[in-house]
């Protein structure tokens, strides 16, 4: 006759920390019972407070098979026997564990990135946008380096005047300086994910001192944040490409084996994780570090409902094609989250959507055989496209050109309605009533562009850093207006002169293309008045925007200018 199956409950604290019974030198199994109720009643004669148990994985010592639950619990233990510790340092201890203690550790793995948010019900998010009124405004004030870099007059102003006349809240601002004329798109710049994740870091810094204070990598795509962060304290763990920083913050030299600061963390240190999430390899090399890593976790709530959109998908049956740049760090994420549910594939544009249309229009060996080779390194491990073509639904990356997205989920329907007929198209090609997961922010900023554009201009400056997606969006719908006369720029510092812009090249020729700066002229000379169109992109301080305002300026005599409180007394929505 088997012997029933114990229950364990394994109840890990907010750092994930796992609690475990200590009895003399040996480490045992903290809750286990003949049946549930049991496990939960040695639970609680412990932990007075405690999420629900859930089940996840069941393993076997010995003799004896163990059902194992996770729960999450608050406050110290009561019981003297009992103690918290990492996972990382039960590794170390192997030789004190007793058998079911090491069997039921040994089962962990593919389920620690459970483990951070078991107080989260299935559609919580991990963290929600604060509300206007519990926002902290007061970290952009907080000294002069935050206001230069964060406070605008005429930003603020704008800003207000799209809030305060609802009819034209889209209508672009006209800035008259005389010489000069701006046109700026009723939105631009910060985003809620982005606003939120900037005023958690600062608080952060400022509710831990003594502590060190990571951020996994740099909290947004702004170069002039994260310089900003830095000198108030803060290090990075890893580059955006997420190459692991040495002790000395740099990365390692190609071949040398550095302590990296990642090998240095303890549960006494922070990690911020930014508002692009993180993939479950890192955040799984947090949990066993035992750090505290649902309370810093900064990902973007519209960044969730990606993964929670795939997720669905997964639980569908359908293929998750995942529309963006495979090294962007959100999309990186999503990638990860995505193939826990799901077999996933990250593709780039349209073309690559073709790739697959072809073999799903007529599959042949050698299209498959393509397809696998192109695909290698995006694609989960044993993707196959002769299986995993059968039903497909799109997401993306957050910051991508809606119309792009909805082209392809408009393609692959056009694709599977030749080979199945309409009605099974429907079924077979996922979320397409919902056409994508962009995100607000990026959609009502490009919408705003847009309608900017319609106005005669003589050049466009779009402000952002070198890696952010949603900058180089809002260049592309510039360039296909203006051409040359459309400007990648960082800050007021890329404008030399009239005759001299750096603008940057971003590198989206293909996979693997570096971005580069180009030397490009304004205008031949400033003697005629001009329009010029500003925008930034979701990481853009509004500081910047202000910045670029008064340094084109400068390219004017000042006798031709008229003074800013006359230009704000002034502003209006274009008509
Ligand atoms: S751009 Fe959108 S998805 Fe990205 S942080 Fe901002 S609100 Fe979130």
């Amino acid at each position: 006759m088997s012997v029933p199956a114990q229950v364990v409950i394994l109840a890990f604290n907010a750092s994930n920390q796992l609690a475990v019974r200590a009895a003399g030198t040996r480490l045992g199994l903290a809750f286990v019972g003949a049946d549930e109720a049991m496990a939960t009643a040695r639970l609680e004669s412990c932990f007075k407070e405690h999420t629900p148990a859930a089940e996840y994985f069941t393993c076997t010592a010995g003799a004896l098979s163990y059902r194992v639950f996770f729960t999450q619990v608050a406050g110290e233990p009561s019981d003297n026997e009992v103690r918290f510790h990492c996972l990382e340092q039960l590794d170390r201890q192997k030789a004190a564990q007793a058998g079911s203690l090491a069997a039921v550790l040994a089962g962990l793995e593919p389920h620690l990135i459970e483990i951070p948010y078991l107080h989260l019900g299935e559609n919580d998010y991990i963290y929600k946008f604060r509300v206007e009124r519990d926002r902290n405004r007061g970290i952009y004030q907080q000294d002069d380096a935050a206001r230069a870099l964060y406070q605008s007059q005429l930003c603020e102003a704008i800003k207000r005047l799209s809030r305060t006349h609802e009819r034209t809240a889209g209508k672009p601002a006209m800035l008259d300086f005389g010489a000069v004329r701006y046109v700026i798109p009723s939105h631009f710049g910060f985003c809620l994910g982005v606003k939120n994740a900037i005023e958690r870091a600062y608080e952060t810094l400022a509710e831990n001192p003594g502590r060190r204070v990571f951020m996994l990598s740099e909290l947004i795509h702004n170069p002039f944040v994260n310089e900003d962060l830095l000198q108030r304290g803060l290090r990075y763990l890893q580059s955006d490409k997420g190459v692991g920083f040495t002790d000395e913050g740099l990365v390692a030299a190609p071949g040398a084996t550095p302590r990296l600061l990642w090998d240095t963390l303890t549960g006494e240190d922070v990690v911020i994780i930014p508002a692009f999430g993180a993939t479950d390899e890192d955040k799984k090399r947090l949990v066993r570090k035992g750090l505290k890593v649902a309370q810093y976790d900064a990902t973007c709530m519209l960044v969730e409902k990606v993964w929670k959109a795939a997720r669905s998908y997964g639980r569908a049956g359908y293929t998750v094609i995942i529309h963006g740049k495979s090294e962007h760090e959100e999309t990186k994420a999503t990638f990860s989250n995505s193939r826990r549910h799901a077999p996933s594939l990250i593709i780039r544009h349209l073309d690559e959507a073709r790739l697959l249309g072809d073999y799903i229009s007529a599959p042949d060996e050698a299209k498959r055989a393509a397809i696998l080779e192109h695909f290698a390194g995006l694609c989960t491990p044993g993707f196959d496209p002769a299986h995993h073509l059968e039903r497909i639904a799109v997401v993306n990356q957050t910051t991508l050109l809606m119309n792009e997205t909805a082209a392809i989920i408009d393609y692959f329907k056009e694709i599977y309605t030749a080979r199945y007929g309409a009605e099974v198209a429907e079924e077979r090609v996922g979320g397409a009533g919902r056409k994508d997961t962009l995100c607000y922010a990026t959609q009502v900023n490009q919408d705003a562009l847009q309608r900017a554009l319609g106005l005669p201009l003589d050049a466009a400056f779009i402000i952002g850093g070198k890696n952010s997606s949603n900058t180089y969006q809002l260049y592309r719908l510039c360039e296909q207006t203006l051409g040359k006369r459309a400007f990648f720029i960082q800050s007021e510092k890329s404008i030399l002169g009239a005759d001299r812009i750096m603008h940057y090249v971003f590198p989206s020729a293909g996979r693997g293309s570096a971005g580069h700066t180009e030397m490009l002229p304004l205008w031949p000379d400033c003697s005629a008045p001009k329009t010029v169109l500003i925008t930034g992109g979701a990481s853009c301080p509004d500081g910047l925007v202000q910045q670029v305002v008064s340094r084109i300026n400068a390219l004017f005599p000042a006798e031709r200018l008229r003074k800013i409180e006359d230009v704000l007394a002034g502003l209006r929505n274009e008509p």
